[in-house]
């Protein structure tokens, strides 16, 4: 057989037919997760056919994205305050169980943003195929799984079939080498990926992030760099598992155990890219040249290492209108600007490390006058590490609100939102216009730019406070 990618290896094993000129092919599906807001019409059209869940043992719920993140409302007596979260979360719960689908509801301690639970379940394994409801599915190819984002009809066709129409993608080879700076982290890894190949750079494709400096991160960094592949136009991304995967994985609750766990482990040791197998397109990428990054846009391709300045918009009118939006000009420098909220959370840096890497900075320090720095742990697992590893009373002497998790001012539809006209400094992944509110103005950065932006009051290159 001829030399295979990642990504040709898993796909070839999942296709139940494969696609013609003129139907896509049929894909399995080995793992399926929900949430409350691109559910509800899915479970509405299996009802008006009256079928079931195919394979409800490989489906999985979590409530997310409209769920509050104040104690009161999780775990209080407080209703939840925004009427349309409350009704996708009660729709879940009466949808999971009459169709038998296991739910991490509101008050579950194993509850958390839809792509940080799976891994930290072991339920993300590597080889898998992993489809959800949110484009940020691609977190998942950290694992070597292929991993990615389905609309609301495409989850009514997974639940009534487990499989999927799909054409296959193109593979595309993110060859990073060498070794990142102290204070530059896989965030400012991956916006600078997407800084350099554009927000339409992997369109149809797969992408696999390979080299030298993506085996030397860790899951946690692995999946901060997968999350953001859809935000290169990609359809996935992936990373061949390794001992580092299958480290974190062992001691998983959901990860095969025993003579199960050596038999998966051979299978999963033969899951890269085969020496001489072609990609259909590829990058380079220096990781020494790489400094702490900052948008300025409202896509996350509008970005520059953090002591740049905007460049000339050359009379592009996308460029203008973002500008306009923004409130910024071309030649204006980024360091220095003046902050109004930060946010520490989300799918791409709501994880432990993420929590610990902003605390290095905030230690010992105070949020500045007028500046609101709310952190959201990615799961209630995380909260409770970070509250028994005392991170979180960092946090709070530093003046932060510390909340339940979710994903909060990632997509602020749940109660959590940045004023009009307010600059939000922040670590979850999408800065398009009212992304986190109306007229909000975000700019994407990683935990340490965020907890010093924090700090300051004003964005802030985080080298200087480390
Ligand atoms: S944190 Fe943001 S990107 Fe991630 S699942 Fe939630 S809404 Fe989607």
């Amino acid at each position: 057989m001829s030399a295979r990618t990642l990504f040709d290896k898993v796909w070839a094993a999942h296709e139940v037919v494969a696609e013609a000129p003129d139907t896509p092919a049929v894909l399995y599906i080995d793992l399926h997760l929900i949430h409350e807001v691109t559910s509800p019409q899915a479970f509405s059209l299996l009802k008006s056919l009256g079928l079931p869940v195919r394979r409800p043992g490989r489906t999985l719920a979590t409530m997310d994205h409209s769920t509050p993140t104040t104690t009161e409302q999780v775990f209080g007596n407080v209703p939840i305050k925004v009427d349309a979260a409350a009704k996708q979360v009660r729709q879940l719960e009466r949808n999971a169980e009459e169709f038998g689908i296991e739910l991490f509801g509101m008050r579950d301690a194993r509850r958390g943003i839809v792509h940080v639970i799976s891994p930290e379940l072991g339920c993300t394994q590597p080889g898998m195929t992993i489809v959800c409801g949110d484009s940020h599915t691609s977190t998942h190819g950290a694992f070597g799984a292929l991993a990615f984002g389905i609309g609301t009809t495409e989850v009514g066709h997974v639940l009534a079939t487990q499989s999927l129409l799909q054409r296959k993608p193109k593979s595309f080879a993110v060859n990073v080498e060498g070794q990142l700076s102290p204070g530059v982290t896989a965030k400012d890894l991956i916006l600078a990926i997407i800084g350099r190949i554009g927000v339409s750079g992997g369109t149809g494709h797969v992408l696999e992030y390979r080299g030298s400096t993506i085996r030397a991160l860790s899951m946690d960094e692995r999946m901060t760099v997968c999350n953001m592949s859809i935000e290169a136009g990609a359809r996935a991304g992936m990373i061949a598992p390794d001992d580092i995967t299958f480290e974190y994985l062992k001691d998983t609750p959901r990860a095969p155990k025993g003579a199960d766990w050596d038999k998966a482990l051979a299978r999963w040791r033969n899951l890269r890219t085969d020496p001489g197998a072609e990609f259909d397109a590829g990058v380079d990428i220096d990781a020494a040249n790489i400094e702490p990054m900052i948008t300025y846009g409202t896509n996350p391709g509008m970005v520059v290492p953090i002591g740049g300045a905007i460049p000339d918009t050359a009379g592009d009118a996308a460029f203008d209108k973002a500008l306009r939006y923004m409130g910024f000009h071309s030649g204006d420098g980024m360091l220095g600007k003046p902050v109004n909220v930060v946010f520490i959370g989300s799918c791409t840096n709501g994880r432990l490390e993420d929590l610990q890497a902003a605390a290095s900075i905030l230690k010992g320090r105070k949020v500045a006058a007028g500046v609101h720095l709310l952190i959201v742990p990615g799961s209630q697992q995380i909260k409770r590490k970070a509250e028994a590893s005392g991170l979180a009373e960092i946090f709070k002497a530093a003046g932060a609100d510390w909340r339940e998790s979710g994903c909060s001012m990632c997509l602020g539809m749940n109660g959590d939102t940045v004023a009009a006209g307010q600059y939000s400094i922040s670590t979850s992944n999408r800065n398009f216009e009212g992304r986190q509110g109306v007229g909000a103005r975000t700019l994407l950065v990683s935990p340490l730019t965020a907890a010093a932006s924090a700090v300051r009051g004003r964005i802030t290159d985080p080298r200087e406070l480390l």
